[in-house]
């Protein structure tokens, strides 16, 4: 740790970012928290609610809107800000004016001396972490974005549900980007140690089709409920506050985030989300599943994806 007391900035106090910084009050998970965000006003109105809840929590927290110069001494730097995709707008022109937001945002952090983790949530999640890695100029382990954490959350709450197993025992894992081109590698999928593939192969009332289901209802989670509610945050603020954890109590934790592919999987020049084991210096390192042919092979195309997506994004940046 940069100090002894456990600091988080959180930059952009959005519906991501206020949802991430209410489930690190209530899991006491660390000891400062600073909130940044372009409408100043509404970062002090946020961390006024914030501590006003303090009395009814177990923590102690040092809740403040903050500015850049506090991340000198921060452990993690957690970004969720962004703009949202006007109407007609493509993917690229919105990746376009995040990439500007976020060199208005990870200049100043890295200004300020900080030396920490960045944490990153904004979408598209695996392109953003790559360009805070780019423009930090930080080694990659200790640039990471939020990946396939909330997939893998809601692969395993419904695994739990079909099995009827508490989720904390299914052991499965959505690898690639967070977006349509994610997958589920089934081959390492596991009930406690039992592999799922066999418990479908065993027992005939388990309906392997339900396997393909469950994936397709994980990729299409954040439609579903963005159509519902127009937009999701409380799975992703606690997901955050996981890898936040596993950071800051120096865990060693496999969870999937998007972290720099370098020869893993055959795999160069691109973030993409592969469990990792984490701790207080980062990814620590990207796991070596054994995935087979098929799966190595979605891997593949999703990192293609990808990498497509940023050299596309670098291309028209240097075109103007
Ligand atoms: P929001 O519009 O509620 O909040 C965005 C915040 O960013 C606003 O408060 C805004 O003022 C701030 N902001 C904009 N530009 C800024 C700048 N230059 N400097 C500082 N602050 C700035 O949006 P939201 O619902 O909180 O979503 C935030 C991001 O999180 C989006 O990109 C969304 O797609 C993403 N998201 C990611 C996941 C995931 O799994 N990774 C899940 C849900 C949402």
């Amino acid at each position: 740790m940069v100090n002894d007391k456990r600091k988080v900035v959180l930059v952009g106090t959005g519906m991501v970012g206020m949802s991430y910084a209410y489930s690190l009050l209530n899991q006491n998970a660390c000891d400062e928290l600073v909130l940044i965000d372009l409408n100043r006003k509404r970062a002090e109105g946020e961390a006024m609610d914030l501590n006003h809840g303090l009395a009814f929590s177990g923590s102690s927290m040092k809740i403040y809107a903050g500015e850049y110069k506090d991340c000198q001494d921060a452990d993690i730097v957690v970004i969720c800000a962004g703009v949202a995709q006007q109407p007609g707008e493509t993917r690229l022109a919105l990746l376009k004016r995040n990439a500007k937001v976020f060199r208005s945002i990870v200049e100043p952090v890295t200004v300020s001396g900080f030396d920490g983790i960045f944490l990153v949530a904004t979408n598209p999640v695996d392109i953003m972490t790559r360009i805070t890695y780019m423009l930090s100029g930080f080694n990659p382990r200790k640039v990471l974005g939020s990946g396939t954490a909330l997939d893998t959350a809601r692969l395993r709450y419904l695994l739990g549900e079909y099995f009827r197993v508490d989720p904390r025992n299914v052991h499965a894992y959505v690898m690639g980007e967070h977006g349509d081109s994610e997958f589920v590698p089934w081959s390492q999928a596991q009930v406690a140690t039992k592999s799922i593939l066999e418990l479908c192969g065993e027992n005939p009332e388990i309906d392997k089709n339900k396997l393909t289901e469950i994936e397709r209802e994980v990729q299409g989670a954040a439609y579903k409920i963005i159509e519902a509610k127009d937009a999701t945050y409380y799975g992703i603020g606690m997901a955050l506050t996981r890898i936040t954890r596993a950071i800051l109590g120096d865990e060693n934790s496999v969870l999937t985030v998007s972290a720099m592919l370098r020869g893993e999987y055959g795999q160069n020049d691109v973030f993409s989300g592969v469990p990792c084991i984490i701790n207080k210096s980062g990814v620590k390192r990207v796991l070596k599943l054994s995935l087979s042919q098929e799966e190595a092979g979605r891997l593949g195309e999703s990192c293609k994806v990808l990498r497509d997506c940023y050299e596309e994004l670098a291309a028209e940046d240097a075109a103007n």
